[in-house]
């Protein structure tokens, strides 16, 4: 734990969306939102040039999660990783979404941190992020001029930095719905289990018998930002996926990601093991390896 001193700052407690909305337009950049605070508490003992914190824990009407099989997955802006959980609707539909859930961190931050929260960080190593970008989704922002909808494949622009205006508010994200044949997973290696990821992958495939048609690779903690593989996603779709492709698959995943060193591991070994991590996370999907 850090022995800085958070710095002081203004706690507004908004009863509403506008509420809250009307806040963000005030001090645009000099506001944050808290949701969790799992992340925005650390980085305010840290340079955080923020005066004002925008609080959600009065605003309702944000913790919607909810499925429906035309629409897909519905995930309020104070949706934690603990209420994903306890969804089976989840963990039958997003399987890739669900296990990203079970690892993240420890029981007491997963009852804390929201899902939209650990993809407005725009961390390169987000667990739930990486599983949802392999799925697909869609974000809504809102401020004073009205809503819009900003694809999450369009939204990490660099490390910590989004598509998200200072004075949007993220009411949720929409997860489409899965069509039949759809297979999906997640797995990250860590230095310690509680840990964050030095490593993540997930796969979102579509399968029609043994053929994938179409795919969503996404590895983490391998650039500045998530990352989607477009090589290994062509070598999956109108193929077969043969222990030879695998290990095809498994080669090529180094000419595709540009990681560093750093405290959780170094570039050689992410180069070294990123490959392997692919293949098991596309087996996991297939239900040829079973670790949910
Ligand atoms: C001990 C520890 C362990 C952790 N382990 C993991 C792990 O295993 N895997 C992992 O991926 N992460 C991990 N994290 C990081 C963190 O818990 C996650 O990123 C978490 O999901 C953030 O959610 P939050 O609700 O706490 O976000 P907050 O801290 O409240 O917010 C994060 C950022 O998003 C912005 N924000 C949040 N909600 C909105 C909104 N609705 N509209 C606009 N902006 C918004 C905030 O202003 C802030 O910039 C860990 C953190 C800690 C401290």
């Amino acid at each position: 734990m850090t022995s800085r001193v958070m710095r002081d700052f203004d706690l507004l407690l908004p009863e509403s969306v506008a509420q809250a909305i009307t806040l963000l337009a005030t001090h645009k950049d000099k506001a944050a939102v808290l949701a969790g605070g799992t992340d925005l508490l650390v980085a305010l003992k840290f340079d955080y040039d923020i005066d004002n914190v925008v609080s959600l824990a009065l605003v309702p009407g944000l913790d919607v999660l909810e499925f429906d099989s035309e629409r897909g997955l519905a995930i309020g802006a104070k949706v934690t990783i603990a209420d994903l959980l306890k969804s089976s609707d989840v963990k039958e539909y997003y399987p890739a979404l669900w296990q990203s859930a079970k690892v993240f961190a420890t029981p007491q931050l997963r009852n804390t941190a929201t899902v939209i929260g650990n993809i407005l960080r725009a961390s390169p190593a987000g667990d739930c992020s990486l599983a949802i970008y392999a799925l697909g989704g869609i974000l809504t922002l809102e401020n004073a001029t009205g809503r819009r909808e900003v694809d999450l494949d369009d939204f990490w622009i660099s490390y910590g930095v989004t598509a998200r205006k200072d004075d949007e508010l993220t009411i949720s994200l929409q997860v489409p719905a899965p069509a039949t044949g759809q297979k999906s997973a997640f797995r990250r290696m860590t230095r310690v289990t509680e840990d964050l990821s030095k490593l993540n992958a997930a796969v979102c495939l579509q399968m029609d018998g043994d053929e994938c048609t179409g795919a969503r690779v996404a590895m983490g903690c391998v650039g500045p930002t998530l990352i989607r593989l477009p090589k290994v996603e062509n070598m999956l779709a109108g193929s077969v996926v043969t222990p030879e492709l695998l290990q095809e698959i498994s080669d090529t995943v180094a000419s595709e990601i540009n990681p560093i060193d750093d405290i959780r591991s170094s570039a050689e070994y992410r180069l070294k093991v990123a490959g392997v991590l692919v293949k098991r996370v596309i087996k996991l999907a297939l239900n040829e390896g079973n670790d949910q």
